[in-house]
This record gives structure tokens, sequence and C-alpha cells, in this order.
């Protein structure tokens, strides 16, 4: 048997059919490209952080349910008290989990363009993934083409990014809550990007019974623990937590989440500057020539270059040292179009350098 017929034999034709989800290296490079928040810890929250760890029992399993991690979010993120939350090994692992628990022959909608992931993994698992074009000058939702498909393809689940990304935009939240009044499925909005917008569905938790709201303490600043979280409905999430596997958030992780949620002053200092750099950031590219940027409330901006130039700026840029994504062979909505993640003042000036010289 040669290594193809094995293939063939033991994968699934929809993973066949799939592109891996690519990370590039970004060593040695200004990293403007993952969202990541580009601030560490002072040295005394650091020492105090590894007097924590030492503790850690590392040949114990963790506790499965992470009962002290759980409050700590809760309160953290001001989820109502009816509600009930679920970790997962990041946001990435709840979608996953989301969608292994669904009907063998269910309807997976989201907008498009947004997060990668929703398509990716629905397609994995052989759902039926339904993309929804969003409005092409505003990139908000095309509520009528949404019903529509709502009405038609019956979704048991819609995804809705708030902000999303990678346009940077908050839909529109009227617009959201007919979406979650007109389906019969579940409605996620996934508020990755919570740190940097006041705006929220935590409020409307208690007022839908399909809607839950997740998010993920990687755009805070604690990416590399990989912890996202699910909240809403107990009923559901009692049926989501028998899809969990038991021990999927490891004692490094509860134990580092919960001595850093302990620092609040610190993240909303650090997410300030960002906000603020974001602002600056918008200011800077909206006066340069043929670059068309998108008002964000993530920290990202979404721009748009001059037709057919977004690859060669995209690499000048990197030849500069500065890595950025490059959304334009994605191709429809997000053609000619980069994606720059707002790091510290000086990589923002470094970047905003690079392409002025690259255009
Ligand atoms: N949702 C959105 C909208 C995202 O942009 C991302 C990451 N880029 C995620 C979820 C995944 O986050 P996590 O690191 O928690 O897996």
């Amino acid at each position: 048997m040669t290594e193809q017929e094995l293939i063939a034999t033991v994968i699934r034709p929809e993973i066949r059919a799939l592109n891996a989800y690519k990370v590039a290296d970004a060593t040695g490079y200004i990293k403007l490209d993952a969202m990541e928040n580009p601030y560490t810890w002072p040295e005394e929250i650091k020492a105090q952080w590894l007097k924590v760890i030492q503790t850690a029992e590392l040949n114990r399993y963790p506790d499965p349910e992470a009962k002290t991690l759980c409050r700590i979010l809760k309160e953290y993120n001001q989820i109502p008290a009816e509600c009930e939350i679920l970790l997962g090994n990041g946001s990435d692992e709840i979608i996953q989990l989301l969608l292994m628990a669904l009907p063998a022959d269910a309807t997976v909608m989201a907008p498009e363009p947004s997060f990668v992931m929703y398509k990716q993994v629905a397609q994995c698992l052989g759902l039926n993934y339904q993309g929804v074009p969003l409005l092409a000058d505003s990139f908000e939702l095309d509520l009528a083409a949404m019903l529509t498909n709502i009405k038609n393809q019956q979704p048991e689940i819609i995804f809705l990014a708030y902000p999303n990304n990678p346009t940077g935009n908050l839909f529109d939240s009227d617009a959201i809550e007919q979406l979650i009044q007109h389906t019969k499925g579940l409605v996620i909005i996934d508020e990755a990007y919570a740190p940097f917008t006041d705006f929220s569905f935590i409020n409307q938790l208690t007022k839908y019974k399909n809607l839950l709201v997740m998010r993920t303490v990687s755009k805070l600043g604690l990416a590399g623990l990989r912890l996202g979280f699910i909240a809403g409905n107990p009923g559901i999430i009692k049926q989501l937590n028998k899809a969990r596997l038991p021990y999927n958030i490891n004692i490094l992780t509860q134990c580092s989440v919960e001595f850093a949620l302990t620092h609040p002053d610190m993240f909303a200092r650090q997410t300030e500057i960002l906000c603020h750099e974001r602002a600056r950031m918008f200011l800077q590219l909206s006066t340069l020539k043929n670059i068309h940027p998108c008002p964000s409330a993530a920290n990202f901006i979404l721009f748009r270059t001059a037709k057919n130039k977004a690859t060669d700026i995209f690499n000048t840029l990197k030849e500069q040292g500065v890595l950025i994504k490059n959304l334009s062979p994605q191709k429809g909505l997000l053609s000619d179009c980069l994606r720059v993640t707002i790091g510290k003042p000086e990589e923002n000036n470094a970047f905003i350098k690079a392409l002025k010289s690259a255009i």
C-alpha cells in the first residue's frame, strides 16, 4: 500500500481537502501579525508569579473543573450569577467543542470574512458551513441575507465575532439581536477582543436562552497560557461540559491566570496604552496616500492598499523587519487588504516608517 493509499483509507476526504492553519515564523521580526499584547510584566510581578507556580503540584492532575479559576473569571468578566461558564484550551478549543456537540448533519453559519477557525473546524468535522458575505463598503452584517439564510438553512449555530476579526468593526447590535431572535439555533458572540471595547453582549445573556458569549485571555496579554471560556445558559453549558476532556486546563494555566487576574490595574494600563496607540495609528494611516484604514474596536487595524499592491507592500515591510498579516490572498472582500496588530509605540513607529517607504 502506498502512503497516498494509506492516507485515503484512514483520513476523511474533507480533512484531506483542507489547508493547515499556517503561522508565519516571526523570529527576529517586529511582530505585529497575531494580535498579541506586546507588553510583559514588571520584574516584581514576575517574581511573585514564580513563587505561585513553585507551589503547583505537577505530579497531580489539575482540578478537572478549575472551580477557583471559573469563579475568578466570572467575577473579572462580570458574568451574571445565573450563568455558567465552561473553560477551553484557548477559545479555539471551545469552537471545536461546540461544533463536536452538534448533530452530524448540522449547519454552521458565520459572516465572511471573519475568524477562519469557525469554517476550518466545521469543515474538519464534515459539517455544513454557510458563509454569508458582509456588506462590501462597511463590513457590516448583511442582515437581510443572514435572515434569509437562517430561514432556508436553519443553522444550528451562528458565530459572530464582536469586534470582528479581521475587519475590526463592531457589528450593529440591533442586527445581532434580530439574528438571536430569528434563529432556532445557538448564537455565539465571540468577544475575543473585549479588552479593547466597552461594548459586550454579556448583559444580554439572561435575556436569551440561545445566546452564549465566548472570551479569551489571549488578547489581554496571556496568549501563551491558552485559556478561553464560554458563558451562558446553564442547561447548554452542562451538555457541552460532557464533550469537554476532563483536564483540558493544565495546572500552570490555572494558577497563572488566577494570579494574573489579581493585577487588573496592570492589564488596564496596558490596554489603555494600546487603545491610545490604535487611535494614533488610525490617524497616521489615514494620512497616507492610497491607504484606507477601517475603524477598529480591537487591537489591530485592517487597511486597504492600492490595487494589487498588498503583497508587495507586505514583502517590503518584511524586508525591513516588520511582520504584519497579508490577507489579500484570501481574495473577495479582503483583496488588497493587510492587517497590523497594535504594538508598543516604538514598534508602531517602525511600522509606519517602513510602510511609508513601501507605498
Ligand atoms: N476568536 C477570534 C475572533 C480570534 O480572533 C481569535 C484569535 N485570533 C480567537 C477566537 C482564538 O483565541 P484563543 O487564543 O483564545 O484560541
